[in-house]
């Protein structure tokens, strides 16, 4: 089980409490924050920290800046709305790291906080370079990692930095992260689900084959599911198909076989000669697929298959969409089996950026136990069980 330190295992009172925080938030044209959230879910950490009397320094990235000053990727907008919802100021550095920023940083009182300029200015950043994490360890009195968006990066900021850091530990987004984690593979309440969805199968193997060993059923869809009907010698028309990934599908069917995991497919599907919003479509069983047209979404039979299965389920995670959901004439799948997790009272996880934009269509966020806020994060741990963020904690004893 993965179990690690967190924040209310120090004492904060007079410390200087970094925080690496995931605000990597979308931005417009005229770089305004299209969407917060991210900032909101790092707010029972740095509350927490300022109510203890920390110092709170805060640290994130912003976008692929290449390593060198971009003021269209500053954070700067981010501490005006993180100064928005703690209703005080929020001291800006214009860099991460160096002699102004420490000086800055001395001068922070209890209670104070103070977001650090974006960390990916610096090349060391996605280098894990150790010069930058030990510039960076500088700043820290405990070294607090929040930021479960990036958790599956080796970087100086939540890798590297916790070799020059006395204590390290994770804040309570990473917290609730982890434990809903927990709660979905270790003695789970059964049967436990998993719905896989989106284009190729290349990209999900491991995860589909990491979760056959947890699972009871998994639903495979989304373009994927034509790779695998392909492997069973059925036509598939023009729809997606990864014909290097056949005998991979095999070994996928093969191995939910052994297992004993009950396995389903797409049993029949919205089909059309081009992926454009107004082609002309049918639905059509999965086996007769008409040459010249291509699967888009599932049909009516399988959303009320994948309805029943969903029903019979007490644990769900799911990641993926079922079709190009992007489309409105081939959402309905996708918006369908959103809003079939959300009427059953199974514990539900989900994750991954279709998959969270999917829920939010069909308006049922609020009845999905958890939407996680990690994409490539989510689908490494559910494939690795661990992530390099975590990982590292545990060898400096912070975990455990
Ligand atoms: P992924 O990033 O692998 O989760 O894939 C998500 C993408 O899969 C979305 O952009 C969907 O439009 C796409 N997708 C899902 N089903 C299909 C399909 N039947 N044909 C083509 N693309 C699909």
């Amino acid at each position: 089980m993965l179990t690690c330190k967190t924040i209310e295992d120090f004492v904060l009172e007079g410390q200087r409490v970094f925080i690496r925080v995931d605000y990597n938030v979308p931005l417009d044209e005229e770089g305004n924050i299209t969407d917060d959230v991210r900032i909101r879910r790092s707010l029972p950490t740095v509350n927490y920290a300022l109510d203890h009397g920390g110092k709170v320094i805060l640290a994130s990235h912003l976008g692929r800046p290449k390593g060198k000053p971009d003021p269209r990727l500053s954070l700067k907008p981010a501490a005006v709305r993180l100064s928005r919802f703690l209703g005080k100021e929020v001291k800006f550095a214009s860099d991460c790291v160096g002699p102004a920023v420490e000086k800055g940083v001395q001068g922070l009182r209890p209670g104070e906080v103070m977001l650090l300029e974006n960390l990916r200015f610096h090349p060391g950043e996605t280098k894990n370079d150790p010069q930058f994490a030990q510039s960076l360890a500088r700043l820290a009195d405990v070294y607090i990692n929040d930021a479960f968006g990036t958790a599956h990066r080796k970087h100086a900021s939540t890798y590297g930095i916790v070799e020059f850091v006395a204590r390290a530990a994770i804040g309570f987004l990473m917290k609730k992260e982890i434990g809903y984690f927990n709660k979905a593979f270790i003695n789970p309440n059964r049967p436990l689900l998993a719905i896989i969805g989106g284009a190729k199968i290349s990209t999900k193997v491991g995860i589909m084959e990491a979760l056959l060993e947890k699972v009871d059923k998994m639903v495979v869809s989304g373009a994927m599911a034509f790779t695998f009907y392909r492997y069973l010698g059925w036509s598939t028309g023009t729809s997606l198909v990864e014909e290097e990934m056949l005998e991979t599908a095999g070994r996928v069917i093969r191995k939910a076989w052994k297992g004993g995991v009950k396995l389903y497919f797409p049993v029949d599907l919205v089909v059309a000669r081009k992926m454009v919003p107004q082609a002309e479509s049918r639905i059509v069983p999965c086996q007769e697929i008409p040459e010249g047209w291509m699967g888009l979404d599932i049909g009516p039979a399988s959303i009320t298959l994948f309805g029943e299965v969903v029903g019979g389920s007490e644990t769900i995670i799911w990641n993926g969409p079922m079709g190009v959901f992007e489309l409105d004439k081939f959402k309905k799948g996708t918006l369908s089996v959103a809003r079939a997790i959300a009427t059953v009272p199974a514990l539900s996880i989900a994750g991954g950026g279709d998959t969270d934009v999917a829920i939010h269509e069909a308006g049922v966020t609020d009845q999905i136990t958890y939407i996680s806020t990690g994409g490539g994060a989510f689908l490494e741990l559910l494939e690795k069980g661990t992530l390099p963020a975590l990982e590292v904690l545990k060898k400096e004893g912070g975990l455990g």
